[in-house]
């Protein structure tokens, strides 16, 4: 496969959009509101803006434009870290092969089951499945094992995991096809860098020291019949712009071979982590108020793509960017194998980096609802084969909004009942009856009623 990110290409894009002119900035922000997505040069002089008043314009776009797609909703789930053992050396990684003092841990299939019940318990219906890259320790085997092993774990109050989205080492189109055949929901990856020197520098040993089978892993995942991708760079490593460029590119590379794009883009920036140089001195900075810049760039350049924000990011600075654009969030998160169930002891020397956002799932629940957000444990198009194509032709017209927003109320009345503290269900019930009378069509408002009633009398997994 051929290398489509062009380094010189992305520089000079940015080169050639330097000083951006008001006007044409701001003929840019109008053409992001007919939500049919912006050009790398485009979007390169949106990130070059640096005009306060713009930028202020650019987010309050951003604003609308997630509400116009997206509604309120924020979806939630929880990564669940199966192995830190890894090969690779990644500088700025607690799990690289050269921190010997890590405290390293495959969970056997009962500590599996255990991490898994310990989330059902505290309601998360969909997770995030990682581990680090070593064919012994953290083979493709064990991980769909593991795999197996959390969709069959139940637990009371319907507990179960109805989605398993997956981020781990590239794979060939075959193993692809295994994961799919283990019906996982989205593989995501992380190019990390789309620059290529840093990429080597950062990088320097293990099958990751290759940029070009880490960069078409997502074409590998779609020719094995994995129908949502998720992509994302790893901010702090290189200049935040160039890096947005890169998923511009990416996106438009699968757009244009697979007739869809990315189904997500995730956000993580650096932090902190255990003898990892590159993440105590991060090379290139991104400060919070760029941060918030390219979250609200990328929305109006790829409108129709999901946007994952982690628990890496503070609580209070979480709030502000879920308006700019994101559609995904982690909640109550640990990174450590076995974090779930052990709690917090000694989690930093068996992690993989530190949390911003320590919160419960309960109370990052009470805090999204107290602020106008729906939580939403929907899985509903996945498990409807809405997905991939599918998903994009439904979601452009607007008509995914009408089925996301019935999923998320109906999720999280489930989660309220069976799972909430008093303080968050008071709130949630709350919000429920406001969106019940928001509802202007009297069928649906009917619909939603009806199965509402059936949540309290105790039925689980309703959805349309
Ligand atoms: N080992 C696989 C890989 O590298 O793709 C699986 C995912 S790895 C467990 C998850 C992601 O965590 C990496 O892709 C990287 O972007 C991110 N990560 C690693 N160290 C980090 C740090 N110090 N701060 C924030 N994110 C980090
Ligand atoms: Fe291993 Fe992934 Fe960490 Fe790199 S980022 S050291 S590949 S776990």
């Amino acid at each position: 496969m051929q290398d489509f990110i062009n380094d010189t290409l992305i520089a000079e894009t940015l080169a050639r959009a330097e000083n951006p002119d008001r006007e044409r900035v701001r003929e840019i922000i109008e053409k992001s509101k007919e939500l049919k997505g912006l050009s790398p040069h485009e979007v390169a002089v949106l990130l070059q803006t640096e005009d306060k008043d713009l930028i202020a314009e650019i987010l309050g776009t951003a604003r609308t434009v997630k509400r116009e797609i997206y509604g309120n909703r924020l979806v939630l789930f929880a990564p669940l870290y199966i192995s830190n053992y890894c090969s690779n050396n990644c500088l700025y990684c607690g799990f690289r092969v050269d921190n010997k003092e890590l405290e390293r841990r495959a969970l056997t299939m009962e500590e599996i089951a255990d991490e898994v019940r310990t989330l059902e318990r505290e309601g998360h219906k969909r997770l995030l499945m990682l581990c680090g890259e070593n064919h012994k320790r953290s083979s493709l085997e064990y991980f769909i094992e593991a795999i197996e092993t959390a969709y069959a774990t139940t637990t009371e109050h319907g507990g179960e995991i109805r989605r398993i989205n997956v981020e781990i080492a590239p794979q060939s189109v075959e193993d692809f096809r295994r994961l799919k055949a283990a019906k996982i929901g989205t593989y995501v990856l992380f190019q990390e860098t789309y620059h290529h020197a840093t990429y080597k520098e950062m990088h320097p040993s293990g099958p990751k020291a290759d940029f070009l089978w880490r960069l078409t892993a997502q074409d590998r995942a779609m020719q094995g019949g994995i129908d949502d991708v998720g992509i994302g760079a790893l901010f702090g490593l290189y200049d935040y712009k160039y890096e947005v460029l890169g998923m511009i590119y990416h996106a438009l590379h699968l757009d244009s071979t697979y007739g869809v794009g990315p189904h997500t883009i995730s956000v993580p920036r650096l932090e902190p982590a255990f003898n990892a140089p590159a993440a105590i001195t991060p090379p290139h900075p991104v400060s919070d108020d760029d941060f918030k810049k390219l979250v609200a760039v990328i929305r109006l350049a790829v409108p129709y793509t999901g946007m994952i924000l982690s628990t890496r990011e503070p609580a209070a600075l979480r709030s502000e960017i879920f308006d700019l654009g994101i559609s995904q969030i982690s909640a109550g998160s640990r990174t450590n194998p076995g974090g779930y169930k052990q709690g917090d002891s000694d989690a930093f020397r068996a992690a993989q980096f530190n949390l911003g956002d320590t919160r419960t799932l309960d109370e990052v629940i009470y805090d999204i609802t107290t602020h106008g957000h729906i939580p939403s444990f929907c899985t509903a198009c996945y498990r409807l084969g809405r997905v991939g194509e599918d998903f994009m032709d439904m979601a452009k017209p607007g008509l995914i909004q009408k089925f996301c927003r019935t999923n998320a109320i109906l999720t999280f009345k489930e989660y309220l009942k069976d799972y909430a503290s008093e303080q968050t269900r008071v709130a949630g019930e709350d919000l429920i009856e406001r969106l019940l009378k928001e509802t202007s069509d009297k069928k649906t408002k009917r619909m939603i009623e009806s199965r509402l009633k059936k949540i309290e009398e105790g039925q689980h997994d309703l959805y349309i």
